[in-house]
């Protein structure tokens, strides 16, 4: 197996499709193909000349953490303050994921020229590939919800222009967007080519997981079979208001809501594998981050968001953003209970039994204290990676995911459950036995 390429990650299945090693790779030797549902890197080894820096930056094969008292502590990340906030541009509101903090942070930040452009999305069309793509003021001011900005897409997007951009403008003050492992992508990216992290403002976005391109052929197949999907809403407070409904719009008819009920039941079907070895649902190294407000505090069915900021520079970027929304202040501790930090630490443990499997001093996240043993996930992960898997052959051979559903939704035979009790009881027993003999 390749060490010094993304090749690593893409075979162990730790690639997180961020797109920072294709923008950074110095001979264009990356190209795109899609298999299980997923746009993985490949490397052209006619181009290739092995200098390694595909590998060094990328996300996927190990997330580092300031060493902090627990696991819960060090997950969490430096915190200056932390709000519950919204936008006081009530259409901007209605239109964002949430409270419209982001949107509205990118267009003053634009405006005031604090920068001198933000990488974002612009399209709900997931037929292809999500890159995000440079905004100036300009875009900002005019074209911000026209041009399909706002909203979240809980699918995986490439930030290869926004790497190839700081590359070729090494002195542009540039804002960027993403989930965790982009922010640290990027990050690597941004220290590999020397340039001044004091130029850049990280906008983290809390990230649960994000699902596989092959949810879009199932949303479609499922319900929109008649027509193809020519754009989807993961949520719009259209219907019901905050947190939203999906909207569909398919090529033929009109568009339609789905309830928010349909999006969660596929999310332990459709995910990258990585998502399952990830803890950093806080963003713990950008400079805010941000996510829905779940902390039932402030709450509003027009949408909010919770928000840590992190550094000074997020402080700075706060306070210049500050008249345009309606700021309550809150504690961290409401924030990670109401984004369950303790039960996404168990991918903490999923992640050592995989690294495991792949090279024994490998740490997919390094600094985190471990609080409980490993091994008592194992049986957890099969079952999670199963579901998984189901998800990842969809677009080869649909009738796996049906098979997989179904035996999920069969209610276990009380005989087999009682077996599997007795079973799992002995196992735990005669494991204390062999600790402590
Ligand atoms: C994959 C994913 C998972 C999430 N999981 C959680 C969660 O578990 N808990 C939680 O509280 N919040 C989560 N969020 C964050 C939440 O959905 C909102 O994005 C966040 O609260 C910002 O809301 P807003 O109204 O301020 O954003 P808006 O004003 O609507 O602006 C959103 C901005 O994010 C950009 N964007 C959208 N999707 C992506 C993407 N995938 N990558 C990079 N940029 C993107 C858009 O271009 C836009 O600039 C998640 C977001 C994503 C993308």
């Amino acid at each position: 197996m390749e060490q010094n390429t993304v090749y690593t990650a893409v075979q162990t299945g730790l690639c997180s499709g961020c797109g920072v090693c294709k923008g950074i790779c110095p001979k264009g030797s990356i190209s795109w193909e899609r298999k299980n549902g997923l746009y993985t890197p490949q490397v052209n080894e006619e181009l290739c000349v092995h200098c390694g820096v595909c590998a060094s930056v990328c996300p996927g094969l190990g997330h580092r953490y300031e060493p902090a008292k627990s696991a819960a502590e060090t997950v969490t990340g430096p915190v200056l303050a932390c709000y519950n906030a919204w936008s006081l541009d009530a259409a901007l509101r209605h239109v964002s994921a949430s409270g419209g903090v982001v949107s509205t942070l990118i267009q003053k930040l634009l405006a005031d020229g604090a920068y001198d452009g933000a990488f974002c999305l612009d399209s709900y069309d997931y037929r292809e590939q999500l890159k995000t793509r440079l905004y100036t003021a300009e875009d900002a001011a005019a074209h911000w919800s026209a041009s399909n900005a706002p909203k979240s897409r809980y699918l995986p997007v490439s930030h290869e222009n926004a790497v190839a951009y700081m590359k070729e403008h090494r002195s542009a003050r540039l804002i960027f967007v993403g989930t965790a492992c982009a922010v640290r992508g990027l990050q690597a990216a941004m220290n590999k080519l020397n340039l001044d992290r004091g130029q850049y403002l990280f906008i983290g976005l809390f990230c649960d997981k994000v699902f596989n391109y092959n949810v879009i052929s199932y949303f479609n197949d499922t319900y929109s079979p008649d027509s193809p999907l020519e754009a989807l809403h993961f949520k719009n407070k259209e219907s019901g208001g905050w947190p939203g409904d999906m909207k569909f719009f398919p090529k033929e008819g009109e568009p339609f809501y789905r309830p928010l009920a349909d999006r969660m039941k596929a999310k332990a079907y459709f995910m990258p594998e990585r998502c399952l070895y990830c803890i950093d649902k806080l963003n713990a190294c950008a400079d805010i981050s941000l996510g829905d407000n779940y902390t039932g505090k402030d709450a509003s069915k027009l949408g909010s968001n919770s928000v840590i900021i992190r550094t000074p520079a997020g402080e700075s970027a706060w306070a210049v953003a500050r008249s345009l929304l309606e700021i309550h202040e809150i504690g961290i501790g409401e924030i990670q209970n109401a984004q369950a930090i303790d039960y996404r630490l168990n991918n903490l443990y999923y992640g050592d039994l995989k690294a495991k499997t792949i090279d024994d001093h490998l740490d997919l996240n390094t600094g985190v204290p471990r609080e409980k043993d490993s091994a008592s996930f194992r049986s957890a992960m099969k079952a999670d990676l199963k579901k998984l898997q189901a998800g990842a052959f969809y677009d080869t051979n649909p009738s796996v995911l049906y098979r997989q559903i179904e035996k999920d939704n069969k209610a276990p035979d009380p005989l087999v459950k009682f077996i599997k009790r007795c079973f799992n009881f002995l196992k735990r027993k005669l494991r204390r036995i062999a600790k402590n003999s």
